[in-house]
């Protein structure tokens, strides 16, 4: 996930983007709320941790703003324990979340996810390259009239390359979007998948819709190959 921190004390900022770094995260820190406001408007965030007591802009004016402009980027505010008034604030004012200070970093995390895959999710309609084509719904696959059965992580990977198909995807973005930052898993677990993914909806049909970049990562061809 790439993560947008709001905090303007900086030790628990900086304590903030260590450990989401540290989970295989991107983090990016801004100490007020007009500073938050704008990365969050021009950047490419999977969520934003917003702090409510913020100097000028507070969290809920920075987050009520993002959504007038139309920004459906996840927000998770941080507020002070037990104010209640600031949670309604928050959530009135488009926050997906809230989380009362102190609060346990692995919560954090986890709530980070679950915002994560609430507002990834699967495309909803039919993607298509050539004659592959991924129904997200029912999850299903085709090759011309072929069913192919897939796995469901490469069913994911297979889902990710065709949204974006003629993009190259390195190895840490097929990470980060299927796997959602686990850390703990070997380094050519992406080249395996990819590996068993090409048996099934290029080999036995004669195609190379899937690219490997050496030393860049993969890339499907808009043609379906
Ligand atoms: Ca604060």
């Amino acid at each position: 996930m790439r993560v947008l921190v709001v905090e303007d004390e900086q030790r628990l900022a900086g304590m903030l983007a260590r450990g989401l770094r540290e989970a295989g995260h991107t983090a990016d820190v801004r100490y007020t709320g007009s500073e938050g406001l704008l990365a969050a408007a021009v950047g490419t965030y999977d969520a934003v941790v917003l702090d409510v007591m913020l100097p000028g802009l507070d969290g809920t004016r920075v987050c009520r703003t993002l959504r007038r402009q139309g920004h459906r980027v996840p927000v998770l505010m941080l507020t002070a324990r037990g104010d209640v008034p600031d949670r309604v604030a928050g959530l009135d004012a488009g926050a997906d979340d809230y989380l009362a200070k102190p609060f346990s970093f692995d919560e954090l995390l986890a709530r980070l996810r679950a915002l994560h895959r609430r507002s990834a999710g699967p495309p909803a309609a039919e993607v298509r390259a050539g004659d592959l084509l991924l129904d997200p719904a029912r999850r299903r696959v085709f090759r011309g009239d072929t069913e192919i059965d897939l796995s469901a992580r490469e069913f994911d990977i297979l889902a990710l390359l065709l949204t974006r198909a003629g993009e190259c995807l390195t190895r840490y973005q097929i990470l980060d979007e299927v796997w959602d930052g686990e850390t703990d898993i070997r380094s050519n677990v992406i080249d395996v998948h990819v590996a068993t993914l090409r048996t099934k909806v290029d080999k036995p049909f004669g195609r190379h819709a899937i690219e490997t970049l050496r030393g860049v990562g993969y890339r499907l061809r808009p043609d379906g190959g």
